[in-house]
């Protein structure tokens, strides 16, 4: 990578420079994956800061230029796989319980097959059913 080469050779600030960029490489990767709804300024950013570790690191053209870039772009052209719109709730249970015992009993019967009470049912979700 650009960084251990740029410390080794070139070194001084340019070697900091370009830890630097790897490091905000790494980052922008990291977020991209995080928040993939923002892959679009990410990868940006990871563009920018390869080509500047390059322009530091000289030794890092092929090594860092190349992933550096393929990740930039790919980033940048990705469709991540976020739905526009919240998923779809699940459909709600239509599991009921009986008010009198609290047995769950089937969404179509009036009358509470275990206590045989039946003048009100309660849905689950919290809604009260006159039948
Ligand atoms: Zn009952």
């Amino acid at each position: 990578m650009t960084i251990v080469i740029g410390v080794g050779g070139i070194g001084g600030i340019f070697g900091l420079f370009g830890i630097a960029c790897g490091i905000l490489v790494i980052i922008g990767a990291a977020m991209m994956y995080v928040r993939p709804e923002q892959h679009v300024p990410w990868s940006i950013v990871i563009l920018v800061f390869t080509i500047l570790g390059v322009l530091s690191t000289l030794g890092g053209l092929v090594i860092g230029l190349i992933p550096g870039l393929m990740g930039g772009i790919l980033g940048l052209v990705w469709k991540p796989s976020v739905p526009a719109s919240p998923a779809p709730s699940p459909p709600k249970l239509t599991i009921r319980a009986c008010t009198n015992c609290g047995r769950e009993i089937a969404p179509d019967v009036k009358f509470c097959p275990h206590c045989g009470k039946g003048s009100r049912i309660r849905n689950r979700t919290g809604l009260v059913t006159k039948i």
